[in-house]
């Protein structure tokens, strides 16, 4: 059975004349690691605020169709229901921030949950170490903490209360570019040694494209493509035609595809842009 179900999903905010999301159909597996791309405002944040009930239990709208989480109906259970299952990490990590310490920021879920002392222990050890934060971070304050850092803190809080599904919108876009590799790297990190239902939101498809088992393209309120990277890449003007613009060295060898000189697959490395140049160019001093 999937995580999650989506049945001709449709969403409109109250005010708004268009719908922000129509017609959606999609399952995620248990343990599935899931890409979301699209253009900015084609729906991207609309759908995984539908995949934890935030869609429409708090916010004024219309609705179609069905969004089913853990075998809860979005429309029949509360976000704090849907939420035991669900873990979401916002963009900003200044808006998730509620503590005075990162000890505080980490513990406070599970205090409310009730867990004894080692099991909060064990947890904080555990989720401190996936998000690559040092243990000597516990007392300091989150005024103190690059970008990156309390990203990685948000990501922790949300990873040790261990939600069966974590969705991310967009983690990246609002840190430097040592803050993005550092977060990036939490996702590998999480990819490597957690086997929760992970979904992404991230512009950053030469990182994710080797994580993911799935990327969706969300363009003008549809799903365009539902697709692994590998079949998904695999066009790359649809893609760039529906405002996506895929990774430079993927873009580079389906040009060299379409000029003859390569007839494999789309590249998700850099390594494999690398040897699929090469098989083209040595294709062509032998001619
Ligand atoms: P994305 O995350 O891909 O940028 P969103 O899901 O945020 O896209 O937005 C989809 C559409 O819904 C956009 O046209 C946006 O303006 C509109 N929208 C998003 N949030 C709200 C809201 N709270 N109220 C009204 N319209 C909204
Ligand atoms: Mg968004």
């Amino acid at each position: 059975m999937p995580v999650i179900r989506m049945e001709n999903f449709g969403w409109r905010y109250e005010g708004q004349e268009r719908w922000a999301l129509r017609g959606v159909n999609l399952s995620v597996e248990q343990g599935e690691f899931v890409a979301i791309v699209g253009p900015n405002d084609s729906g991207k944040s609309t759908l995984v605020m539908a995949m934890n009930g935030l869609i429409p239990n708090n916010y004024y709208g219309v609705i179609e169709g069905s969004v089913v989480v853990k075998g809860m109906d979005t429309r029949e259970h509360p976000v704090a229901d849907i939420a035991r299952h669900v873990g979401f990490v916002f963009s900003d990590p200044e808006s998730q921030f509620l503590s005075m310490t990162v000890e505080e920021e980490v513990v406070f879920g599970l205090e409310n949950i009730g867990l004894d002392v080692d099991e909060i222990r064990e947890r904080v050890e555990w989720s401190l170490g996936l998000a690559h934060i040092p243990m000597d971070y516990l007392e300091k304050p989150p005024y103190e903490l690059s970008g990156g850092q309390k990203q990685r803190v948000a990501i922790a809080s949300i990873l040790a209360m261990r939600p069966e599904i974590i969705i991310l919108d967009e983690p990246t876009s609002m840190l430097d570019p040592v803050g993005k590799t550092e977060v990036i790297e939490v996702l590998r990190e999480m990819r490597r040694s957690y086997n929760a239902t992970i979904i992404v939101v991230e512009h950053r498809m030469e990182d994710i494209a080797p994580l993911a088992d799935r990327f969706i393209l969300v363009h003008d309120g549809r799903v365009l493509r539902d697709a692994p990277p590998r079949e998904f890449f695999d066009d790359i003007d649809f893609l760039l035609e529906h405002g996506v613009f895929p990774p430079e060295p993927m873009v580079f060898v389906s040009e060299l595809r379409k000029m003859g000189l390569y007839d494999g697959p789309i590249p998700l490395t850099l390594e494999e842009a690398i040897s699929a140049s090469r098989e083209a160019l040595s294709g062509l001093r032998g001619r």
